[in-house]
């Protein structure tokens, strides 16, 4: 059995207690591999590796030239290894093999885009208003950075962070969800082909409540990047004061989507699906929360609802499949109690709320793409996050209440906007309260643009110039060309 370990001081080396967890795939609860359990003692071995490379080793010190041709090298790796890398990514989660290949570009593209910003984000010199001074400010790396991952774009999520900590000079602790390693212990085999220092990046297999919160609370960790659940991350917070670590949050959404009647309903209706069905709404921007203008409810609902009937599910390496499977049997029977709250609460089912009853689905944890009509704000399906292939659907008659909805959530991650009148748009869009808005499409990612929430969605921002600038701390460097006594005291 592939036996997966952590990579510590740039040696791979297992638990010191010995402990393993069975990896699987969870399209037939097959045992893929398994990994070694780590505890709070690997992970100070980590914290104490990251420590040392930062504090005594060189790479804090490289020039930032020398850091964008490091990433640049993984970024090809990753290139090389691509398929690789989406085979297992697919085995580990059950999503689509095209999901995957895509995110592996993504992947590669967020190292690329590192490489490129590393060397232009070090310093600036201000305008100083006293005679015969410079001043300038000079960005450096914050330290020793714990970062951590979800299961739903493990790979993914871990490249948002590990390439701009890198990018910055920081060294590095990464822990993966335990339920999906896998592409992340390969991405760092591909760090050491690239010959990082000892000690730079390490990787702590294991699970949140014993390797997570030792990142989170350990007074040699100077930064905790966080994506995950706003419970989990509510207690990160809380272990991140012992020191005042610098805190990044990606935390969890319920995402509005806003349709108006002069939308183009082909186009919102197709696009409403991609929104949601994707990674079988295992994704923190789904856009589940639908909000559309009473007049053309039967026109939106009726087409979408004949098309969810027609989602194939399957293994994510069927070429016909369009849905996966759920993550685990947790997770699937949280989305099924999620679906019965919504019903008990007067939600209707107007497709799907079930598993599948196909033979050769059993072993797998699938659930049946679900719209539920009738919903109304106040309704626990409309409030919180379900993180499964279920849509909800609420009805408005005016652009105010259509705003007033979308906003009545503690959530501010993403939203989007279907209308033919841009203005429209433009005026609703200035009024939501969510780090990204689409207008007239929806999902769409890329590394130069800022992701994170507003409200509970989060704090701080990944991707983007502003990515870079939560592993970067400011100094302001003053120096006087002719000083003189003060002659104050
Ligand atoms: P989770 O919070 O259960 O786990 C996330 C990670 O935190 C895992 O690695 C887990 O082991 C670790 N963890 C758990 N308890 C911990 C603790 N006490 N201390 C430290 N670490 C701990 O979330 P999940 O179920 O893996 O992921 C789904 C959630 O992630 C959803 O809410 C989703 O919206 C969110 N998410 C957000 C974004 C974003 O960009 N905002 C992206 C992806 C996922």
């Amino acid at each position: 059995m592939n036996f997966k370990q952590n990579f510590i001081n740039g040696k791979w080396v297992p638990s010191h207690t010995s402990n393993k967890r069975d990896i699987m795939n969870p399209f037939n609860q097959e045992i893929i591999a398994q990994a070694t359990e780590s505890d709070e003692t690997d992970t100070r071995y980590a914290i104490a590796a990251a420590r040392e490379a930062f504090d005594k080793g060189e790479w804090s010190r490289t020039s930032a030239t020398e850091r964008s041709k490091k990433l640049h090298t993984i970024a090809s790796f990753i290139e090389r290894d691509n398929e690789e890398l989406a085979q297992l990514e697919t085995l580990d989660t059950g999503k689509t093999l095209d999901e995957s290949r895509g995110d592996m570009e993504d992947i590669a593209g967020v190292f690329r885009y590192y490489a490129e910003l590393a060397d232009k984000h070090g310093g600036e010199v201000i305008d100083s208003p006293i005679p015969n001074t410079i001043s300038k400010v000079v960005y450096e790396p914050v330290g020793v950075c714990g970062q951590i991952t979800p299961w739903n774009y493990p790979l993914l999520q871990a490249s948002w962070k590990i390439a701009p900590a890198l990018a910055a000079g920081n060294t590095l602790i990464m822990k993966p969800s335990e339920i999906t390693p896998l592409t992340t212990v390969k991405v760092f085999e591909l760090m050491e082909e690239a010959g990082l220092p000892n000690g730079v990046v390490n990787l702590v297999l294991g699970k949140g409540n014993t390797v997570g919160a030792e990142l989170s609370s350990n007074q040699e960790v100077d930064l905790i990047s966080f994506t995950g659940g706003i419970n989990t991350g509510k207690k990160i917070m809380q272990s991140a004061s012992s020191n005042v670590k610098k805190l990044a949050l990606e935390l969890g959404g319920k995402n509005p989507n806003i349709i108006f009647a002069d939308a183009d309903l082909d186009i919102a209706v197709d696009q409403a699906l991609h929104a949601v069905y994707f990674h079988a709404g295992q994704i923190c921007s789904a856009g589940t929360r639908i909000i559309v203008e009473e007049k053309i409810h039967d026109s939106f609902v009726e087409p979408l609802v004949e098309r969810v009937k027609n989602i194939t599910l399957g293994s994510g390496f069927e070429s016909s499949t369009q849905m996966g499977p759920l993550i685990s049997k947790e997770h699937l029977h949280k989305v099924i109690q999620y679906v019965e709250n919504g019903k008990k609460e007067g939600a209707v089912i107007a497709v799907g709320g079930k598993q599948p009853d196909a033979p050769e689905l059993k072993d797998g944890f699938f659930y049946l793409p679900t719209v539920l009509t009738n919903c109304t704000s106040d309704m626990s399906v409309v409030q919180n996050e379900g993180f499964g292939p279920v849509i909800t659907i609420e009805t408005f008659t005016s652009e105010q209440e259509a705003v007033q909805l979308a906003n009545d959530s503690i959530y501010g991650l993403s939203g989007g906007v279907w209308t033919k009148d841009i203005a429209k748009a433009e005026r609703c869009v200035a009024k939501m309260r969510m780090g990204t808005v689409w207008m007239n499409d929806y999902n769409v990612y890329f590394p130069h643009a800022p992701w994170g929430g507003f409200k509970q969605s989060g704090i701080g921002r990944e991707l983007g110039k502003a990515g870079l600038e939560e592993y970067q701390e400011a100094k302001h460097v003053f120096q006087n060309l002719r000083p003189k006594a003060l002659n104050w005291f």
